[in-house]
């Protein structure tokens, strides 16, 4: 509370939030800061206005993003020459740099749970997430909670796995605490690799204490007093913001021993994963992090029972972990009155594609493709939309006329495609619906592991196929092979790669079948 008191107390009049998160940072938006600190220096305008370095504020497809608060005003795609504009509209002359608005439905629509804070806080400084209550959660849980009560208000939420199963977070962690022995191990998987997902990275890199106070709350429920987070190699700035983060804690007895003055003990090592898309599976990456091969095994066992070096281990996606703090701060009761009867609270999704407005968006459960696609996205640039792809090579398209469809676990799934881990790709007309499955497959077939035979050989098979489509030269026979190896290896492959690998596959079949059907070889 001294900390946060002393933050606040410190704090300018006029914040400019400049973002510095990867998508930003790739427009140039570390020079446009640099700018933005310039000429409030040549300004002498030190005491009233300072320049903050934050995370993501979600319209990545219009960045560089800059923010003034307590105005909250947005400007977008801010170049290094219009930083002293900005700097001149704050004291009082005139500003030439046109505004976004923050009215907009890509802004107004969405609740903010995970990202409450992100594009506020500078992920840089552990002062920035204290002042805004930060570690606050862990602290309650601690001093007023038993891990029992922990386990039991987040079973209350009716949290699921953010990472694309939707397995009850509650369940999960009841699981890991019943399990007899001293040795227990929470793990963060991070290992993103999605083609268009890019949810997890955007939360590490703006705001990663708010997923190391999630995963230090895990480990007090569930009795675990040693974590890992596994993230991607191709996530540095994450990586680097995340170590800072462990340090920053550490030095405020938030992580190491003997949490806040407690009995309640907890470190947080970081593993880089080396690329591959299958270490994302649980057995995998456990494996990974033991130093072998990262390939799945059979469950059961499931890690809940035997995990990290044959200990009980609790794995969790980054987005379930920061919802936990929140979770906590408010209760259980609060969380669950947000979305669906089985789809609880928010989710976020990269919203990318054809599309006017790309970027960031969290939404509560329930609410529509169309309303995500069409007022928040604003709609296809330049025509119509086709098709909406949900979770990745795992998920399946969603053809225009079912856009009404809710966004919740069951109903994705009842049209052949899933939640997955948020991404969200938006195709228009133009789009070849084979092409797309196609190049799912590739990615697949690429990405198989190779241990099991269905979906070694079966990915490969299936992409020739495909491959034979878009060149027209396959035929009705090829086809039905097609539909018969998508069948096999669904039923067949020993982990979720391989099992969900068709999904783009089966659900471009079941609504553009007619696509597939104008490329055979009697159809040229
Ligand atoms: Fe490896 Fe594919 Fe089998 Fe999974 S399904 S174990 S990725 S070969």
């Amino acid at each position: 509370l001294e900390i946060a008191a002393t933050e606040r107390a410190k704090q300018k009049p006029i914040r400019v939030h400049c973002c510095t998160s990867t998508g930003c940072e790739a427009a140039n938006s570390l020079t446009v800061k640099k700018n933005l600190q310039k000429a409030v220096k040549e300004g002498h305008l030190e005491e009233q206005v300072e320049i903050i370095g934050v995370g993501c504020m979600g319209f990545c497809g219009k960045g560089p993003l800059v923010q003034i608060d307590p105005e909250n005003t947005l400007y977008e795609e801010v170049t290094p020459e219009q930083a002293a504009s900005i700097i001149e509209g704050i004291n009082g002359g005139t500003c030439n740099v046109t505004q976004g608005d923050i009215n907009h439905p890509f802004f107004s629509r969405q609740v903010r749970i995970v990202r409450e804070h992100t594009g506020k806080v500078d992920p840089d400084r552990i002062e920035s997430y204290i002042a805004v209550g930060g570690y606050q959660s862990l602290y309650k849980t601690l001093y007023d909670m038993t891990p029992q009560q922990v386990v039991e208000e987040i079973t209350k939420s009716g949290l699921r796995g953010r990472g694309g199963g939707g397995y009850p977070t509650g369940l999960k962690w009841a699981t890991v605490a019943k399990m007899p022995g001293k040795q227990k191990y929470v793990i963060c998987n991070g290992d993103e690799g999605d083609p268009g997902a890019f949810m997890d990275r955007s939360v590490l890199e703006s705001d990663p204490h708010l997923v190391l106070e999630g995963m230090a709350i895990a480990a007090y429920a569930v009795g675990a007093d040693h974590g890992y987070i596994y993230v991607r190699a191709e996530y540095p700035l994450a990586i680097k913001r995340l170590e800072k983060a462990i340090q920053q804690a550490k030095k405020y007895g938030i992580l190491g021993s003997q949490i806040f003055e407690s009995h309640f003990d907890f470190k947080v090592d970081i593993r880089i994963g080396a690329g591959a898309f299958v270490c994302g599976e649980e057995t995998a990456l456990i494996h990974s992090i033991e130093g072998k091969r990262g390939t799945p095994r059979t469950r059961p066992p499931y890690p809940a029972e035997l995990g990290l070096w044959e200990c009980p281990t609790l794995i969790n996606n980054v987005e379930t972990y920061a919802n936990i703090a929140p979770i906590i701060r408010e209760g259980g009761n609060w969380y669950a009155s947000i979305g669906t009867e089985t789809s609880k609270g928010t989710k976020i999704f990269a919203l990318t594609g054809k599309i006017r407005n790309n970027g960031l968006i969290e939404v509560p459960m329930g609410i529509t493709l169309r309303e995500i696609v069409e007022e928040m996205g604003g709609g296809i640039v330049d025509g119509e939309v086709k098709a909406v792809q949900t979770g990745g090579p795992s998920g399946g398209c969603i053809p225009a006329d079912l856009l009404d469809t809710p966004v919740d676990y069951n109903s994705l799934g009842k049209l052949g495609s899933m939640m997955g881990s948020g991404g969200m790709v938006v195709m228009d007309e133009n789009t070849s619906m084979v092409e797309v499955a196609k190049f799912y497959m590739e990615f697949c077939q690429e990405e198989s592991c190779g241990k099991c035979v269905p979906c070694r050989a079966g990915t490969v098979q299936m992409y020739e196929i495909l491959n034979k489509l878009v060149n027209r030269q396959a035929t009705k026979t090829d086809l039905e092979k097609l539909e018969a190896l998508c069948l096999v290896v669904k039923e067949t492959s020993l982990c979720g790669l391989g099992q969900s690998a068709p999904n783009p596959i089966l659900s471009t079949l079941r609504y553009f079948r007619a696509e597939y059907e104008a490329l055979l070889q009697e159809n040229p």
